[in-house]
């Protein structure tokens, strides 16, 4: 029989018959490999450990600890739930059910949705099919007869698949669970041997979805779950959600009154009482900082013709995300979808020289984009929303100080939230505009400044936009979770589109760059960040309100109204509790609505001008005399979110 050389990752080679399935080469090198083994890498295709070896090629053994290895255990108990609810629902059709990054989805048509009771019984099934430790097998199916079994079956999508994905192939790849009555998918895998080697599984909820994600396409039911290698790690990734379900900016936006939403206006947010005033302590601070940097505040039309989004390229490319006004019309408007376009009309206005220059122009006008209504989501996806935003136009070799610049005032405001971002500098992608002279000057001015910030920083080779290389950050929340924010973008190409030109020392024309940048991103995602950050208990300088006086009995109410005048004299946001309530039921109240300081006042408080302080997270910190009390609070406030306050 025909030999062929496998080669190990270790440079080792071993002789084995042509035919051997790699399985037996795991089993070869250590019974501890074979147990371990899930898949294997042949050559650079990822294989299953039944895949036979005809030639000489490398071979690495895939175990949990590979890269990849989860997507394919998470694949596998993929099926695994598919082979269970066709089980416990023989009229389900199976359309697709890939991993995700933090676990799989299946997608079905069935006759009504998945109650949460369906699902724990599909779990049932699912141990019990991987109890039984049944085989995944590969079965290559001539096209023919794969297309007239999926038919036969009533499983039109997998037919549809077959003959999208397989057009001119004599064989395709299905997979079984045991037997083709058990269950079969079609599908080029790999996947692990054997369902018993699936244990770490919960399924976590089902909802709506469509066939190929088109709203248009047939309806399904969504089955999402998660599986681990480790029970451990299965444990924490459902704490996690416990943890994030706790924090989740809808529900807490509702609790502590801070925003609503209505049918009537989808993806809109209604800003309430608390949370506008959060909105406007937002763009206070961001005012506060950017005035000393010498950015101009401007505001800038809602509703521009047509032809602005015609000269931007928007009206081409962009028009489906942008409310249009009198579409059928010659003098048809699109609603402000960024403020980019708007920004370059106020550039052209004027003659500008060298030395106007860099010129930082901020607006935090109303934006509006189209969002499909099956993705919007809370205030992370939204229709209406606000930036940070600005455009700064500069000479292209002002490039790399202007970005030193922003990586600091970027690094400001995120410490002031408590916040560290994490920073990637994006390159220039295949596809580009412009001159490569250009690109690598900007590219090299970007790095030149991200190093002089001293922190470390990722590249994403080829990942700009084709208009020019940006730095974008993100941050990590107090849960682990990463939100993309802040973003650094060059742009050669929108100076070109409205012809800007500014007068240089030479006296001649030349054409400036223009950064588009934001460090909040929108304000509606970065509240949301803040409130899942902070779990709602928002640090003293952001609380909608920080302090609130709570008088013991009637009686006490003109000492209490006086607290609360002189403290909202010092500039605090402080609410009086008047209600006849019990002082237990009135501490308890505010504690839920996570209010940092309350006030609680009495006989002995009134005859010594002091105030019973108590905070949402230290409970009872003693009496202290009022202006004491001003202070503190004044000098923690002042301190951002940079350090923990005395009652955090
Ligand atoms: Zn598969
Ligand atoms: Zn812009």
């Amino acid at each position: 029989m025909d030999q062929v050389t496998v080669t190990l990752p270790d440079g080792s080679e071993r002789r084995v018959p042509a035919g051997t399935p790699v399985r037996d080469v795991a089993a070869a090198v250590s019974p501890r490999l074979a147990k371990a083994a899930l898949a294997a890498e042949v050559g650079d295709r990822l294989v299953d450990l039944s895949h036979p070896l005809e030639a000489d090629v490398p071979v690495r053994v895939v175990t949990p600890e590979s890269p990849g290895a989860l997507d394919l255990y998470r694949h596998s108990t993929a099926h695994l739930m598919a082979a269970a609810v066709t089980a416990l629902f023989p009229d389900a059709q199976c359309g697709i059910g890939p991993a995700t990054e933090d676990g799989f989805f299946y997608d079905f048509v069935v006759d009504k949705p998945f109650v949460p009771e369906d699902l724990a019984r599909i779990e049932v099934k699912m141990r019990e099919l991987a109890a039984a430790d049944l085989p995944y097998e590969r079965q290559m199916w001539p096209r023919e007869e794969a297309l007239r079994f999926f038919a036969a079956r009533g499983e039109p999508l997998k037919v549809q698949l077959i003959e999208e994905k397989t057009a001119g192939q004599a064989a395709v790849s299905c997979y079984t669970i045991k037997d083709r009555d058990t269950f079969v998918d079609f599908c080029t895998g790999p996947h692990v041997p054997s369902t018993g080697r699936l244990k770490a599984f919960k399924l976590l909820s089902a909802s709506n979805a469509y066939w190929k994600g088109d709203a248009r396409n047939q309806p399904m039911q969504r089955i999402y779950g998660t599986a681990f290698f480790k029970d451990a790690d299965l444990k924490a990734h459902l704490d996690r959600l416990e943890e994030a379900k706790k924090r989740d900016h809808r529900r807490l936006g509702r609790e502590l009154g801070l925003f609503m939403f209505h049918p009537w206006a989808p993806g809109e947010p209604f800003w309430l009482a608390k949370g506008t005033r959060l909105v406007n302590l937002l763009t206070d601070y961001m005012r506060s900082v950017l005035v000393p940097e010498g950015y101009q505040e401007l505001r800038t039309p809602l509703v521009f013709n047509k032809a602005l989004w015609e000269t931007s390229g928007h009206w081409t490319h962009y028009r489906e995300n942008m409310f249009v006004i009198d579409a059928e019309g010659d003098n048809a408007s699109g609603v402000k979808a960024m403020n980019c376009p708007g920004h370059m009309l106020v550039f052209a206005s004027d003659v500008r020289s060298y030395r106007d220059l860099p010129l930082r122009l901020y607006d935090t006008s109303v934006l509006h984009r189209m969002e499909a209504s099956g993705v919007l989501s809370g205030l992370t996806r939204v229709r209406e929303f606000i930036m940070d935003d600005a455009h700064i136009f500069l000479a292209p070799e002002q490039i790399g100080e202007e970005v030193e610049r922003l990586l600091r005032l970027v690094a400001k405001v995120y410490g002031d939230f408590g916040l560290v971002p994490e920073m990637n500098l994006s390159t220039r992608p295949a596809e580009f505009l412009g001159e490569i002279a250009q690109w690598d000057h900007a590219e090299r001015e970007l790095k030149r400044a991200l190093d002089a910030a001293g922190q470390a920083y990722g590249i994403k080779e080829g990942d700009s936009a084709f208009y020019g290389p940006k730095i974008d950050f993100s941050v990590t929340d107090a849960i682990g979770r990463l939100w993309q924010c802040a973003t650094v973008q060059l742009d050669y190409q929108i100076p070109e589109r409205f012809g800007l030109k500014y007068i240089g020392a030479d006296n001649t024309e030349h054409r400036p760059v223009v950064i588009h940048r934001a460090i909040y991103g929108s304000f509606e995602r970065f509240i949301a960040l803040l409130i899942e950050h902070y779990a709602g208990a928002f640090p003293l300088w952001l609380a909608p309100v920080q302090v609130v006086v709570l008088p013991i009995a009637d009686r006490h109410a003109p000492y209490a109204e006086a607290v609360r005048g002189k403290l909202a004299a010092a500039g605090l946001r402080v609410e009086l509790d008047g209600r006849q309530e019990k002082i237990g039921y009135k501490i308890r109240e505010a504690q839920l609505q996570k209010v940092p300081y309350m006030l609680v006042v009495g006989d002995r408080e009134g005859e010594q001008d002091t105030v019973a302080v108590r905070s949402r997270t230290g409970g009872d910190l003693g009496a202290r005399p009022v202006d004491e009390f001003i202070t503190a609070a004044l000098d923690e406030a002042r301190r951002k979110a940079r350090t923990p306050g005395p009652g955090a």
